[in-house]
């Protein structure tokens, strides 16, 4: 493919862990975390436990410490952003318990600074700027999805509130309607997202304190659908019937130095690309023993969900025959974005307190299986 950039990324299922830093006022607790290597290597410890046996080894595609910055961590992100130009599917998780980091590496802790930015926006500002080449001479479109899924439920996040600016797409999905009654919404700058998610981020906080912390219990997708409408002003719309794109693109590289991608030259079709991005609910096993009613049936569609993601993610890693998608809501939901061609990266987000170890072994063990 002439301009369409090689695969940057080996392999399809790429796992990065992140382990937050102690908070303010937690300058006394013990750690769990006892070696980060440079290869992805990372090894915890139960600190009130002597002995041996005691420490656990870890690889993963990368580990970032405490001090890690946003801006790290996207750097290593932003090839996966690329690749959706190129008509990749890709999925970014964030995997954890309750209070790991999975909301600040995916969001960030807020969005009034720019240094904040979690993987969302980063990767949206990207996308932007990697389609904003030329108005009127390129135009692609962003359609971008929110979407909760609380007890094996999907609803959009964003319905309750008045969208002012945002114009609400009604043509049916490109490729494969992931979540057939949310509504998408057409954006054009990093404002617009900016606008659409605070929307989203309000009514999953407001949602919070009446349903104590229910962001923590549910599932939150971002999903982003960009694709090319059309190549010069003159064949709207229309453009792959009109023109070749293997003759147009050269002309608009070596002319205007315009790097066209979105299109496969050799078919002369749009590629139409996906991203998802996951705040998944908290890992953390709850107790049967000690909660009923609503809380026990939240545990459990969140046991079953997480599990069934692993189970996919693990088939696929092996390149299983059968993948078992069907098995939650949340695996179903993804189908058309996990496998195939698509892209996977796990952010595995990890609490350095030694009071989590045993849930921090657990999520590792997870993350483990699945790379
Ligand atoms: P989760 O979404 O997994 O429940 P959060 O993202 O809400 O966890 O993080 C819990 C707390 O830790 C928040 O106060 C958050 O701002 C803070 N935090 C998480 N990751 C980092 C980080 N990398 N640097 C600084 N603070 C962090
Ligand atoms: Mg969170």
């Amino acid at each position: 493919r002439l301009y369409n950039e090689v695969q940057e990324l080996k392999g399809n299922i790429r796992v990065y862990c992140r382990i937050r830093p102690f908070l303010p006022g937690q300058n006394n607790k013990q750690t769990s975390i006892e070696y980060i290597g440079e290869n992805g290597e990372l090894v915890v410890a139960n600190p009130f436990k002597q002995g041996k046996d005691t420490h656990r080894l870890f690889k993963f595609n990368k580990v970032f410490g405490q001090a890690s910055t946003q801006e790290e961590v996207f750097l290593d992100t932003r090839p996966l952003i690329r690749s959706i130009l190129d008509g990749y599917n890709v999925c970014i998780f964030a995997y954890g318990q309750t209070g790991s980091g999975k909301t600040y590496t995916m969001s960030g802790p807020s969005i009034t600074s720019k240094e904040d930015w979690g993987v969302n926006y980063r990767a949206l500002n990207d996308l932007f700027q990697l389609t904003q080449i030329r108005q009127n001479t390129v135009v692609y479109e962003v359609g971008v999805q929110m979407v909760e899924i609380y007890n094996e439920q999907a609803a959009s996040i964003e319905n309750f509130l008045n969208l002012r600016t945002l114009g609400v797409w009604n043509t049916a999905l490109p490729n494969g309607l992931a979540v057939p009654d949310a509504s998408m919404h057409s954006v054009r700058s990093t404002e617009d997202v900016l606008e659409l998610m605070n929307i989203g981020l309000m009514n999953r906080t407001v949602g919070a304190t009446a349903l104590n912390e229910r962001s923590s219990r549910s599932h939150w997708f971002v999903n982003i659908f960009p694709q090319l409408v059309y190549l010069l002003v003159l064949c709207k719309h229309s453009f792959t019937r009109i023109i070749k794109a293997k003759t147009l693109l050269p002309i608009l590289y070596s002319v205007l130095s315009v790097h066209v991608r979105g299109v496969d030259v050799e078919t002369d079709s749009v590629l139409r690309g996906s991203l998802h991005l996951v705040d998944l609910a908290g890992s953390e096993r709850v107790d049967r023993s000690e909660v009923t009613g609503e809380r026990l049936k939240e545990a459990q569609h969140i046991n079953k969900s997480l599990s069934a993601l692993g189970d996919v993610i693990f088939a696929l890693a092996h390149k299983n025959p059968h993948v078992p998608y069907r098995n939650s809501k949340l695996t179903q939901v993804l189908q058309s974005s996990l496998g195939g061609q698509a892209k996977t990266l796990m952010f595995v987000q990890v609490n350095p307190d030694g009071e989590s170890y045993a849930e921090t072994v657990s999520t590792l063990k997870f993350a483990e299986r699945v790379s």
